[in-house]
């Protein structure tokens, strides 16, 4: 290869970048901690394959979200002028099925289940099995699904390991489940990678042919993939072996949805003669960020030891703010924001990380209040909403006449007269003749049994289906097929009151995103939209070049980095979030759900270029009431070195259980008492020291030292202790 050319993708790379990069054939695992420039590796290393002479139309990568596959994608065209097939495993296996499910007799224009929708499914079969649904909670159930399918194990293997009532329904259920998607043409998130592992094993020739296509695999993120995903990608490089494999597995935090360590631990296993590459240097963080995050890790016992080193410099030392409750700290982030911005409105980039999406509402008033321009990362919630599902279910069905969940939810949107009488007759009536719902819904013979006045509604609605499944085949592009069902329905009309307004902006944004990924995707058609929009994930929508400030998920955040990082909401309960911790370990002391909650604080951490401030605040509204959270157990794993507190450490809260209490407050402190905390020594554990733990009994904390009990209250499986700390003015309470 000219020098030139492999100058160019490798300029500016360190050694070992350089060695991951030009890699030549065979498996290759990349481990390297956060901010090495794994997503750089692999972004360099598809554009060297180009290079190289292999054709970009035999080079897959695989990345997290549709964002970053496009921004990688952007990046080797840049590098390279070439277009390269990059996606998430999700949208690869959607595009294989679209092209060869017929084999496992699936029509190609299957519709993609979202979560709503198999639920939806779920309560329908628990009806009609008449399970009691105080006991078998859709969720739940659906939840056990997903995690079957997680494991890739059929229905009959549940079956043939239940061992209790419980789970013997959930595998009937499942069994049930699986038959109605299969008689709706439909495929959840789950069966997308299912059924592309069932192709591969009962197809050898589609099979080859993916194999032949996929010379070289590179795969981003790699200990968030779940077996599944691993499974897919052993065979499609089960022949060339050409798999390059980064992931940092001190970043998965997706174990809930399948992610296995074992994937990355066991690479090597799995691919005999792997090579592995490890990055040391980080790129992104100041020292004094790094080490707060490393040593934060250290706590972790499941781990891939290793060693990163910055040559950023020492930077500002990480703060850890406390605050009174959820508003001050809101305040207190918005103040900051404003003292980084210049008179221009000009400043660093600005993430505001928090656990769970409901932190973010007290951000957005105060930042609107302030004029603080910001944007929250979170467009589910955008499909989500009623009138797009509505809409979308129209799509959906003009694509695959057989979807009977988007049938069911618009047969009667907007009102015309269908009642459930009428839907459960007819859905009777296509049982007997084993027909699809939509078929006996267009069958005068069928709906002629019926009622006049209901059988004139169903022809309504018939003859309204069928004008637009002939407009959509004729139209030029997607956006006229969605606003034909927009019009047509007449969806707006049938809106009155506040509502209407709303919705008429949320359709209008709809059309937007249909004309934009019809410029984007010419040849995508309806069927590609509908795709797009339901595996769009929360950051696909998100505008890093705006001088907004972005609030989002610890999970979104996965990848992406600020200059400034506030990680708010760093409290017990919620991180680590009590629930994540328990539903893992019930009654323990957190064991692997700690671990993951500890990853997804290092994530939080790790996001940061140049500040890191912590945040928490003493209470905050959970389910309704004020809870006393107070600093989570993750500050007090925080070094010594580099970390600087302020504020509050006190976690005694003004209301608990609606009673109002009295707090001691220092004359100069104003509304937070403020109060600095001193960390004397590093803790290994911010356990209490075993002492007793009751009212009048003695204890030592490894960061607050000697202290009385006053109260010890039992919050689930947790104690929360009252302690009057030799050295505090101000009790604190402990989360144990
Ligand atoms: P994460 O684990 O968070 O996904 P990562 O290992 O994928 O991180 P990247 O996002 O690729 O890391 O890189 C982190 C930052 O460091 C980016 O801003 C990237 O541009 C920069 N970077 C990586 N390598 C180099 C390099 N050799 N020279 C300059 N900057 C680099
Ligand atoms: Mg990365």
């Amino acid at each position: 290869m000219p020098e030139t050319i492999k100058n160019k993708i490798t300029a500016g790379l360190n050694e070992s970048q350089i060695r991951a990069v030009t890699f030549g054939d065979g498996p290759l695992l990349v481990v390297a901690g956060a901010g090495s420039g794994k997503t750089r590796v692999i972004t360099h290393r598809v554009a060297y394959m180009v290079q190289r002479g292999v054709p970009p139309g035999r080079i897959l990568g695989i990345t997290f979200t549709n964002k970053a596959a496009s921004e990688m994608a952007r990046r080797v065209d840049e590098m390279v002028g070439a277009g390269v097939t990059i996606k998430t495993f999700h949208a690869f296996c959607a595009m294989l099925l679209r092209r060869r499910i017929h084999h496992l007799g699936y029509d190609p224009s299957f519709t993609i289940y979202d979560r709503s929708d198999s639920l939806r499914v779920v309560r329908r079969l628990c009806k009609a099995l008449n399970l009691d649904p105080q006991y078998y909670k859709p969720g739940d159930l659906l939840d056990t699904i997903s995690s079957y399918k997680d494991r890739l194990e059929s229905p009959q293997e549940a079956a043939g390991k239940a061992a209790s009532d419980w789970d013997e329904q959930a595998a009937r259920i499942y069994a049930a489940y699986e038959e109605k998607l299969a008689e709706n043409n439909a495929l959840d998130f789950d069966d997308l990678l299912l059924k592309t592992v069932q192709l591969f094993r009962e197809y050898p020739d589609v099979l080859a042919r993916s194999q032949d296509y996929c010379r070289h695999l590179m795969v981003d993120e790699y200990q968030d993939t779940n077996l599944a995903q691993h499974v897919i990608a052993r065979a499609l490089q089960g022949k060339h072996r050409n798999i390059t494999a980064v992931g940092d597995p001190d970043q998965m935090i997706y174990t809930w949805r399948g992610a296995r360590m074992a994937n990355i631990m066991e690479f090597e296993k799995e691919f005999p003669g792997a090579s592995v590459i490890s990055l040391e240097r980080n790129y992104r963080s100041t020292a004094n960020i790094l080490r707060a995050a490393s040593h934060a890790i250290n706590f972790n016992e499941l781990r891939y030891e290793k060693n990163l080193y910055t040559k950023a410099g020492e930077g500002r030392p990480v703060v850890v703010a406390g605050h009174y409750g959820a508003p001050e700290e809101a305040s207190w982030v918005a103040e900051k924001i404003r003292e980084l911005t210049d008179k221009n409105g000009a400043g660093p980039s600005v993430g505001v990380l928090y656990r769970t999406k409901y932190q973010s509402g007290e951000f957005e008033r105060v930042f609107a209040k302030e004029d603080i321009p910001y944007q929250v990362v979170d467009t589910t919630g955008f499909f989500d909403r009623k009138a797009i599902k509505d809409i979308a279910a129209y799509l959906h069905l003009i694509v695959n006449p057989r979807d009977e969940i988007a049938l069911r939810r618009i047969i009667n949107v907007p009102t015309r007269g269908i009642g459930a009488v009428t839907l459960d007759r007819i859905g009777h009536a296509a049982n007997q003749a084993d027909i699809p719902l939509l078929d006996a819904v267009m069958d005068t013979k069928i709906t002629g049994k019926l009622s006049s006045r209901a059988a004139g509604a169903l022809a309504g609605f018939a003859a309204l289906y069928s004008e637009l499944s002939e407009y959509s085949r004729n139209a030029e592009n997607v956006r006229d097929v969605v606003e034909a069902v927009i019009e047509r329905t007449g969806y707006l009309a049938s809106i009155s009151g506040d509502e209407k307004e709303e919705t008429e902006e949320l359709l209008a944004y709809f059309k937007g995103f249909a004309e934009q990924h019809q410029n984007q995707n010419p040849d995508a058609g309806l069927t590609g939209f509908m795709e797009q929009s339901v595996l769009a994930s929360d950051v696909d929508g998100w505008r890093p070049d705006t001088d907004s400030v972005s609030l989002l998920t610890l999970h979104s955040a996965k990848g992406l980095e600020f200059d400034v990082v506030f990680l708010t909401g760093v409290e017990n309960y919620i991180l680590p979030h009590l629930r994540a911790v328990e539903e893992r370990d019930p009654g323990g002391d957190g064991g692997e759900g700690l671990e993951e909650e500890r990853r997804l604080f290092h994530v939080g951490m790790t996001r940061a270029r140049k500040l890191l401030f912590l945040t928490y605040a003493s209470e905050r509204m959970i389910k309704g009431r004020f809870e006393p959270t107070g600093p989570s157990r993750f500050l007090t794993e925080l070094p010594h070195e580099g970390v600087f507190w302020e504020g509050l450490v006190d976690s005694g809260s003004r209301r608990f259980g609606g009673r109002v209490k009295k707090r001691k407050m220092r004359p100069d402190s104003g509304k937070t008492g403020g109060k600095r905390a001193r960390v004397k020594k590093t803790p290994k554990s911010s356990h209490i020291a075993p002492g007793d733990i009751e009212p009048g009994g003695k204890i030592e904390h490894p960061q607050y030292g000697e202290g009385t009990v006053i109260s010890v209250n039992n919050i689930g499986k947790k104690k929360q202790v009252k302690v009057d700390f030799d050295s505090y003015e101000e009790p604190l309470t402990i989360l144990q």
